[in-house]
């Protein structure tokens, strides 16, 4: 669990406070990792706590995180500071947290990130890490995982050395999130509370998260009459109990063949969720019905024939990474998934898409 969290409109102010104590000394700086939509942005950047030796790095969004790109930043920080840094805080969304997740374990853990990708592999305490969200829905300012795309596998580092410190949730910060990202990362947290709550590895603790986000979801995307603050508000508190939610429990189908489109065509995470999700009538009806009615409502147009021009190898290359996450399987359908999930089940699903 995330040990430290505050939550508030403006709490973004108490950063230099918050993280003035775990300074190591003078020479041991903050690493800043923010995403590149703020160059510029004054409103934001003027109030990010600079001091002494610490460092800035912005950070494009456009592409989810990679091993590879972990491991450059890692060796530029160690290149540019003497002293190992005091923390490095990420402000972003899901692509920038997880990026800066990923940093502080690899800068006490030998070797490069790839080899950290699965289940408990890290050995070393992460440094102190501070995760700042700019956009609600993934769950990644929560979670004790951050995926990563690396040479073999989109697979996360799991770890209980992957979760923030500390956490700043700060609502006002999404104020300028286009409508379209708003809807696809949001998403992703609804399809969280589905998928954790029609899943087999549902227990007291993954219910009752999911079920409060899930509540909240219909409020921010089907109520009529909330205020844009009220909505920012909730939406941010579903994220983090979506996170929760799948913590104690697993993600499920969706989840599992975005990870097929983002592996082989780069579909980013929320919107590749949507994607799948419209074509998963037969795993979660009531899910994908009241997930139409929210796509119709905020007018939101999915991309069509994404796989339309794949050749049988491309699918099999996305038929293999889904068919890779076991544990998605076994929650979404049951430790008999292997006679109900073929090849030619998820090649035509995917050619739905
Ligand atoms: P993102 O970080 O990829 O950002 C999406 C877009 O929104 C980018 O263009 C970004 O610049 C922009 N943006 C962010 N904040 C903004 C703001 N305040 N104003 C204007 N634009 C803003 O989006 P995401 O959906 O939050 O994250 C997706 C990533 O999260 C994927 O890499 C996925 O793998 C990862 N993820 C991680 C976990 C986890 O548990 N670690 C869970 C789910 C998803
Ligand atoms: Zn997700």
């Amino acid at each position: 669990m995330v040990s430290r969290v505050v939550f508030g409109r403006g709490s973004f102010n108490q950063l230099g406070d918050i993280i003035s104590p775990k300074r190591k000394n003078i020479k041991a700086p903050f690493i800043f990792l923010v995403d590149d939509v703020f160059k510029g942005n004054s409103w934001l950047t003027s109030r990010i706590p600079l001091a002494y030796n610490d460092q800035l790095l912005y950070i494009s969004a456009d592409e989810e995180p990679k091993t590879s790109q972990v491991d450059e930043l890692v060796e530029q920080i160690i290149l540019n500071h003497k002293d190992r840094p005091s923390g490095i805080i990420g402000i972003g969304g899901g692509t920038i947290l997880d990026l800066a997740k990923a940093v502080a374990i690899l800068l006490t853990n030998e070797g490069e990130a790839k080899n950290y990708q699965g289940w408990d592999l890290v050995k070393t305490p992460a440094i102190y890490h501070v995760g700042v969200p700019t956009i609600s829905g993934t769950g990644a300012e929560v979670s004790r995982t951050t995926v990563l795309t690396g040479p073999q596998k989109k697979l996360g580092i799991n770890s209980d050395y992957t979760p923030f410190d500390q956490v700043i949730l700060d609502p006002e910060l999404t104020k300028d999130v286009p409508k379209d990202q708003w809807f696809y990362t949001g998403m992703d947290c609804y399809i969280h509370c589905i998928e954790s709550l029609n899943g087999t590895y549902l227990n007291a603790f993954s219910q009752s998260y999911g079920e409060k986000a899930y509540q909240l979801c219909l409020e921010i995307f089907m109520e009529d009459n909330l205020s844009v603050e009220d909505s920012q508000d909730k939406l941010m508190m579903a994220s983090w109990h979506g996170g929760m939610s799948i913590a104690y429990s697993q993600v499920g189908v969706a989840h599992a063949l975005s990870y097929g489109l983002s592996y082989l065509l780069g579909t980013k995470h929320g919107i590749g969720n949507c994607v799948v999700f419209d074509h998963l009538e037969e795993f979660y009806p009531d899910g994908v019905k009241l997930f139409k009615q929210m796509k119709k409502k905020h007018q939101i147009h999915l991309p069509q024939g994404l796989c339309a021009h794949l050749s049988d190898e491309e699918f099999d290359i996305m038929i293999d990474v889904a068919l890779g996450l076991e544990p998605l399987w076994i929650n979404a359908v049951g430790k008999n998934w292997k006679q109900v999930i073929t090849r030619d089940k998820l090649k035509g699903l995917y050619q739905k898409m």
